[in-house]
C-alpha cells in the first residue's frame, strides 16, 4: 500500500489508528523524492535525520504521547534555518552554510512531532516567480501542458515546496511568501498555499528578503491541513519583534462547513488588462460557487491596486539591499579572496556569491535608498503602500473576504519568461497587494484550464 495519496490529516488519522507508522510514511516519502529526483525539488535530503525522528515519533506514539503533527514527514524550504543542516537560500552564497540554531518556525513543527524529509529547491534568497534563479537549477512542477512538451515550471519562489507537496514527496511543507512566494507556486501546482497575516508566525531563523513582508506559511494538498500546519507554526515569539502579541486561535474550529451570510468583495480593479478570458471566467463562476453555498458576492473597489507591483518592487530590493549587505565574506558562508584590500574580498565574493537577479534587485535597491533618490522613491513607496492599507481597510468595511484570481496565467514553460525581469514580476500583480498591506491570503487550487494545468483562486482576510 502507498501511503503517500493521504492528506496530512488522513495521514494523522491512520498514525492514530495504528494502520501506518511513521517509519512507513517516512520511507515511503524517500522512495518517491529518490524516483522523482528529476523534478529537483529538493536540494538536500535529510534521510537518516528523517528515519531517526521517525522511529523517535513511533515510540513517543506509542507511549501515548503524541504531538499535533506526531510522526508526518514534512519538507522544508531551504531558507528556514535547520540546525546542523545546510540552509542555502538557493545560493551559492550559502552553499556550505550550516545553521548554527533552529528557525522558530522549523522548531514549532518538531515540537508538535513533524519529521524533516529534507530541504527544497527555490530561487535565490526568494527573489523570483519561476524557481530558475535558484543557483542549483530549477525545481519542475509534476504537471504537463497538453499545449506542449517542455517543462513546466513549479512557480516561486517556493518551488521546490510546491512541487514536492503536489508530487506527493512530502504530506505538506513550508514556504515564505513575499509578495506571494507560497500562493503562486501553490496556484501552479493545484495545492494549498497559505500566507499569514504578517506577525502571526516568527521570522527568527528565516533568511531575510525584505523584512516588511516576508512570511512563513505552509503548502498543502488541503486547507485543513493548511490550518494544521499553522497551528504547530503561529504564535508570539520574543525573538522576532515583528512577532504579534496576540493569542493564537484554535484554527480547526473554524471549519464549520456554513458560509451562509459571508460577504464576498470582488476587487473591480483586479480586472487587469490582458488577463486571459478563461481566468476571468473561471473567477466568476468560483464567486457563483460561493453564492450558491449562501455567501453574499459584492464587487468593491480598492483603488490603489494598479500601484501595488511597482510599490512592491521600490520596497523588496530596498530592503533586500540592506539585508544582503551581511554577505561579506566575513562574517556567513562564501569568501573569495582576491586582491589586495578588504574591499577587493567583498567585491570578489559578492561578485561570486551572488546570481544576476540578486545583483540586480541589491543594485535597484541601493539606488532607491540612495541621498538623491531616496525621498522621490523609497518614501514615495512608502506613502503608497499606506493608500493601499487604506484600500484594504475600506473594503473590508464591506465584506469579510475578497475574491481574486491567484496568478494572471497558469504556470509557463521553464525558460519562457525569464530574459524579462518585467514579465516575470507582472506574474505577481494579484500577490503583491495583500503583501503590502498585511492581510492574510490563502491560494485554492480551483479548476483545470484547457492546457491542462491548474487555476488557483485567491481569498484575501
Ligand atoms: N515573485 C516575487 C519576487 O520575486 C515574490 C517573491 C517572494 O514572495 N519571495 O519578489
Amino acid at each position: 500500500m502507498t501511503t503517500l495519496n493521504f492528506t496530512l490529516e488522513e495521514a494523522l488519522t491512520k498514525l492514530k489508528s495504528g494502520e501506518v507508522s511513521s517509519v512507513e510514511l517516512t520511507k515511503d516519502c524517500l522512495k518517491a523524492i529518490e524516483a522523482q529526483k528529476d523534478l529537483n525539488a529538493f536540494l538536500e535530503v535529510t534521510e537518516e535525520h528523517a528515519l531517526g525522528q521517525a522511529q523517535a515519533s513511533d515510540e513517543k506514539r506509542s507511549k501515548g504521547d503524541a504531538g499535533l503533527l506526531e510522526g508526518i514527514p514534512l519538507a522544508i524550504k531551504d531558507l528556514f534555518c535547520t540546525k546542523g543542516f545546510r540552509t542555502t537560500a538557493g545560493s551559492h552564497m550559502l552553499e556550505n552554510f550550516v545553521a548554527p540554531y533552529e528557525s522558530t518556525v522549523t522548531q514549532g513543527l518538531w515540537d508538535a512531532g513533524a519529521v524533516m524529509l529534507g530541504k527544497t529547491n527555490m530561487d535565490e534568497f526568494a527573489m523570483g516567480s519561476s524557481n530558475e534563479t535558484s543557483y542549483f537549477g530549477p525545481a519542475k512542477s509534476p504537471w504537463k501542458s497538453k499545449e506542449h512538451s517542455q517543462d513546466i515550471t513549479a512557480g516561486g519562489s517556493s518551488g521546490g515546496s510546491s512541487s514536492a507537496v503536489a508530487a506527493r514527496l512530502c504530506f505538506g511543507a513550508t514556504g515564505s511568501d513575499t509578495g506571494g512566494s507560497i500562493r503562486q507556486p501553490a496556484a501552479f501546482t493545484g495545492i494549498v498555499g497559505l500566507k499569514p497575516t504578517y506577525g502571526r508566525c516568527s521570522r527568527w531563523g528565516m533568511v531575510s528578503f525584505a523584512s516588511s513582508l516576508d512570511q512563513a506559511g505552509p503548502l498543502t494538498r488541503s486547507v485543513r491541513d493548511s490550518a494544521l500546519m499553522l497551528q504547530a507554526t503561529a504564535g508570539y515569539d520574543p525573538k522576532d519583534s515583528t512577532s504579534a502579541k496576540v493569542e493564537t486561535p484554535d484554527f480547526m474550529s473554524a471549519f464549520t462547513g456554513d458560509i451562509r451570510g459571508l460577504r464576498v468583495g470582488i476587487p473591480k480593479e483586479y480586472r487587469v488588462d490582458n488577463m486571459p478570458q478563461e481566468i476571468d471566467a473561471h473567477w466568476v463562476k468560483c464567486a457563483d460557487y460561493l453564492k450558491a453555498a449562501g455567501a453574499e458576492v459584492v464587487e468593491v473597489s480598492l483603488p490603489h491596486t494598479s500601484y501595488a507591483l511597482p510599490t512592491y518592487y521600490i520596497i523588496a530590493p530596498a530592503e533586500a539591499s540592506s539585508n544582503l549587505a551581511r554577505y561579506d565574506g566575513v562574517r556567513y558562508g562564501l569568501r573569495v579572496e582576491e586582491g589586495d584590500s578588504l574591499d577587493d574580498m567583498y567585491t570578489a565574493t559578492r561578485t561570486a556569491g551572488f546570481g544576476d537577479e540578486v545583483k540586480q534587485r541589491i543594485m535597484i535597491g541601493t539606488y532607491v535608498l540612495s541621498a538623491g533618490y531616496y525621498d522621490a522613491f523609497f518614501v514615495k513607496a512608502l506613502k503608497v503602500r499606506r493608500l493601499i492599507r487604506q484600500d484594504f481597510d475600506q473594503a473590508f468595511e464591506k465584506v469579510d473576504v475578497l475574491l481574486t484570481p491567484t496568478a494572471p496565467s497558469t504556470a509557463f514553460a521553464l525558460g519562457n519568461k525569464d530574459k524579462d525581469p518585467i514579465a516575470m514580476y507582472l506574474n505577481d500583480v494579484f500577490t503583491v497587494p495583500a503583501s503590502l498591506a498585511g492581510m492574510p491570503a490563502i491560494s485554492l487550487p480551483s479548476g483545470i484550464a484547457q492546457d491542462g494545468l491548474p487555476l488557483g483562486m485567491q481569498l484575501i482576510g
